[in-house]
């Protein structure tokens, strides 16, 4: 029992955090199923640092120091499941089990339940960065209890990546928080990779610009606001050539872009909740749309366009609206994520700072970017904001984008090019701001046909007409 903590699942992902636990100093019981895994790890990475590598659960289980953590790192569902049900029946009272994997919150809370009654502590992290944040720094997102936090805390903030200084990993909340916020931050990815091809699509098609040139265009827009690291590996990407047939390596790859699942996890869970979530929806849905092979098929060649073909009279304008549209859609994305987190916190009773959540995603994980730290301190001038675009900073910084991007959406709308969350981002940011929206006629057509009752601009209460006969207005109790 020397281990100060132990992984268990030793494929890529769990290796590769194992090894970070390792090169930390740290003491790490290893395990896997079949144990092929486990003695590869041994064979390469042994010389890393003190590992305790068992062939049964129950040594795995016996080598770690009390209170024992064990973090899982398996296929996400029923392996999980079964993996923990083993884990528990070994564990006592107060020990820890970390399910790390991509699981969805509300599988969380109810293994976080039934742990709780066994006396066990049940901890969901979500990790991201993939492979290489896993082994060098991810940003981690853990759940649970504040007293599982004191015990694994440390450790994991310490292999967490760092900017500043400060890591990137910090307390989330009760049971499932950690996994929602996982969850979210997986849906703003969505939104922010789609948004940025609509950018790369409309430089191709509307500019004519071959991907390299392209690509200089996104290693220019790196150097400003919209510096990150996904903007960084779409240069990257589009600076690459296709070493099979020396084009480049954009133009090869078949246009259907495929989804695990977590960007659907964020909508389906954004509409239970009644969060308007539109970049995020709107990007999945691109997916969903790509992928639509027979729907495609019958529609191109068929589906008219119409299209109006407008000159550019600049270039070097329009790739800067291009630019400043890119930040405006972005800037939506994020404070609708963050409206779905504060909406999951208010109805699970979670405790969540929404400024450490930007904060703990400046490094490791997938959406790292300067502009979080833009978002932190307007968490911290209101820690009740409520609605980040209000926030004077990003009122004042989308005012500058909002010409240039309602020329990008018109433009790309009369030429018929898609843009799904450039104009999506755009119709909420006038829906959110509007002084009065038509929903007043869908509230008068609801009482129309199912009595549903409508509130009147110039009185209390609830009231309804009655439509079929007399049309006499009548008020509820
Ligand atoms: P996989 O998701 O491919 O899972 C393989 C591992 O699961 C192996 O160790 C395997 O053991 C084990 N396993 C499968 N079924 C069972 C079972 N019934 N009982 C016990 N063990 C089982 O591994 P990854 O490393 O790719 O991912 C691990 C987790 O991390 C997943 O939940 C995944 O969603 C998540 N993930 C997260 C990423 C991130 O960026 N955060 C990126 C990638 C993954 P065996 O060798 O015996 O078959």
């Amino acid at each position: 029992d020397v281990a100060d903590i132990g992984v268990t699942g030793m494929a890529v992902m769990g290796s590769n955090l194992a090894r970070n636990f390792a090169r930390n100093g740290f003491k790490v019981a290893i395990h896997n199923r079949s144990v092929g895994k486990t003695e590869t790890v041994m064979d390469n990475y042994a010389s890393e640092g003190e590992f305790y590598p068992s062939e049964s659960m129950a040594d795995f289980v016996a080598s770690l120091q009390k209170p024992r953590v064990a973090i899982i790192m398996v296929k996400a569902g029923k392996p999980t499941d079964a993996v923990i049900d083993e884990l528990a029946s070994l564990m006592e009272e107060g020990d820890i089990i970390v399910d790390a994997g991509n699981a969805l919150f509300g599988d969380t809370r109810r293994r976080e339940a039934a742990l709780r009654e066994k006396g066990l502590h049940f901890v969901g992290s979500g990790v991201s960065g993939g492979e290489e944040g896993a082994l060098n720094g991810p940003s981690i997102m853990p759940g649970g209890t504040k007293e599982s936090y004191d015990r694994l805390g440390p450790m994991f903030e310490k292999i967490s990546a760092h900017v500043d200084g400060v890591p990137c990993c910090t307390h989330v909340g009760a049971d499932g928080a950690g996994h929602f916020v996982k969850m979210v931050h997986n849906g703003i990815e969505y939104a922010d990779m789609q948004v940025i091809s609509e950018a790369y699509d409309m430089m191709s098609k509307a500019l004519g610009m071959g991907a390299s040139e392209i690509g200089d265009v996104f290693a220019e827009w790196n150097k400003g606001d919209l510096e990150s690291f996904l903007i960084e590996i779409t240069a990257e990407v589009l600076h690459h050539t296709d070493q099979t047939s020396g084009k480049p390596f954009v133009d090869v790859i078949l246009d259907r872009a495929a989804q695990k699942g977590t960007g659907a996890w964020t909508v389906q869970t954004a509409l239970d909740l009644g969060v308007p979530v539109t970049g995020i929806a709107e990007a999945t849905f691109a997916r969903s749309t790509s992928g639509s092979t027979p729907q495609r098929e019958a529609a191109r060649g068929v589906l008219k366009g119409e299209a109006q073909t407008l000159e550019i009279a600049d270039k070097a304008q329009f790739i800067d609206d291009l630019q400043k549209a890119l930040y405006a859609a972005k800037l939506v994305s994020y404070s609708q994520g963050f409206d779905e987190i504060a909406a999951g916190a208010k109805e699970y009773g979670w405790d969540i700072d929404l400024g450490a959540m930007a904060r703990i995603w400046r490094g490791g994980c997938i959406i790292r970017a300067r502009f979080l730290n833009r978002i932190t301190e307007a968490y911290e001038r209101d820690a009740n904001l409520p609605l980040l675009l209000a926030d004077a900073y990003f009122t004042e910084e989308i005012a500058k984008c909002i010409p240039a991007w309602r020329r990008i959406v018109a433009f790309a709308a009369a030429s018929g090019y898609p843009v799904p969350v450039f104009s999506s981002t755009l119709s909420y940011y006038d829906a959110v701001r509007a002084e009065r929206l038509p929903a007043a006629l869908v509230q008068a057509q609801r009482d129309y046909f199912g009595a549903h009752t409508y509130q009147r601009v110039d009185t209390e209460g609830t009231f309804h007409v009655e439509w079929t006969q007399d049309r006499r207005e009548t008020k509820q109790d």
